[in-house]
């Protein structure tokens, strides 16, 4: 019978809370495969682990193969994972057995076993050579109330259990910034709610169906999302009337932090995710987040502030949202760079180009035409595949 382990990390280091961190993470990892039956499970072991590996405070996961604790029984079910592995994998030379012992009433110790049962899968096998550095093949055994036996570790996102961590409104523009920093966020359990700003027709319905699509790729980390989309079309209007071009992004973005402000009462958030970097645009110089910081009352969370562009890029292909991100689509804020825009803007200067802007009837407006999506992971509506 196939079994998968699941390894946790940080969580150990809770003390006292480990319980309430341990019961997400059950709870999260039931809620991910609630729609499997036992026969898609069956037929869908990678499907399976295709999920289970996105699971925030998973560190890494192994099918496994379990064995009652007495040597013949682990010895045969070793020799089972690398006829299995010889089966799937060329290239196999050398193996090594490596045993961790949890239940120290088990007779032989971790080398014993390890040399024990190394000799049977030799014997078996005798085209492969045992060695101990670097070998082709690794079969790892722990024995606990049961023995799992394992040869291959999948690596998982780690982090915390998701919704354990408070909640945060995340500003997903549609690049491939903010929804990185997002899954950071998310990736320390804060529950995020995607918040994004439409300008239709300025942005095309399409760069929506963008926004959704990568919230969809979160989903598959966190499980349904709630999605709110702003009608911005107004006051994106509103600005291109009344304030000078080059101050113009910098007073869109202070327009959607306080949007957030007011969004994020009705979600009982704290906190608010963007995906700013320090030195990216003329809007991300320290300056003009200042400015921007400077009209709310929120905690701003800022996961990429200091990570370089190509290591933003490597985690966002990592996670599934850079193919999506790079779709070629209009951004709201794009259409209003200026050939030169403010970049050490003061914060009086903000203040000034917004005089003639009738902030809270814009805010009340926009609020107002806002709609809030749930958005449920891919797989959730993909059928699975049979026989993967
Ligand atoms: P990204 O790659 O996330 O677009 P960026 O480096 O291009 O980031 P900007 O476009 O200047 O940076 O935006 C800074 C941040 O403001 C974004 O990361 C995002 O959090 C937020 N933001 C910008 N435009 C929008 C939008 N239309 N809807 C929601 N949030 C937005
Ligand atoms: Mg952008």
């Amino acid at each position: 019978m196939a079994h998968i382990l699941l390894r946790y990390g940080e969580i150990h280091l809770k003390g006292q809370n480990q319980r309430f961190f341990l019961d997400a993470l059950v709870r999260n990892v039931r809620e991910s495969i609630a729609d499997l039956g036992r026969a898609q499970v069956r037929h869908a072991f990678g499907a399976l682990v295709g999920r289970l590996r996105k699971i925030f405070g998973v560190v890494s996961l192994s099918p496994v193969q379990v064995a009652s604790p007495v040597l013949p029984d682990i010895a045969g079910a070793a020799v089972d994972i690398v006829g299995a592995a010889l089966r799937v994998r060329t290239g196999i030379a050398t193996f090594k057995v490596d045993t961790r012992r949890a239940d120290k009433r088990f007779p032989l110790t971790s080398m014993e076993t390890s040399r024990e049962v190394g000799q049977t899968v030799q014997h078996r096998f005798p085209q492969l050579q045992a060695r101990m550095d670097d070998p082709d093949l690794l079969v790892r055994i722990d024995i606990r109330d049961q023995a799992y036996l394992s040869s291959e570790t999948i690596p998982g996102p780690g982090g915390l259990p998701y919704g354990t961590g408070g909640r945060a409104l995340a500003l997903i523009s549609g690049g491939i910034d903010s929804p990185v920093a997002s899954w950071l966020g998310a990736r320390r359990g804060v529950t995020i709610i995607p918040v994004h700003f439409h300008s239709f027709p300025f942005t095309s319905e399409r760069s929506k169906e963008k926004v959704l699509d990568l919230c969809r790729v979160l989903a598959g980390y966190t499980g349904p999302l709630g999605v709110w989309i702003v009608f911005f079309t107004d006051i994106q209007r509103a600005i291109q009337l009344s304030v000078p071009d080059g101050l113009r992004v910098l007073v869109l973005r202070r327009m959607m932090m306080r949007i957030a402000d007011r969004l994020a009462e009705q979600e009982r958030a704290a906190a608010v995710i963007t995906g700013e970097n320090l030195g990216q645009v003329a809007s991300q110089t320290i300056e003009s987040i200042a400015a921007i910081n400077a009209v709310t009352r929120l905690l701003v969370l800022r996961p990429v502030i200091g990570v370089d562009k190509m290591e933003i890029v490597a985690r966002a292909e990592a996670i599934g949202t850079y193919e999506i991100s790079i779709r070629p689509y209009e951004d709201c804020c794009s259409l209003f760079v200026p050939p030169h825009p403010r970049t050490q803007p003061g914060l009086g200067e903000a203040d000034e180009a917004e005089r003639g802007l009738p902030i809270s009837a814009l805010i009340d407006a926009a609020v107002q035409r806002s709609e809030r999506l749930t958005i449920t992971p891919r797989w959730a509506r993909d059928t699975l595949p049979v026989g993967s």
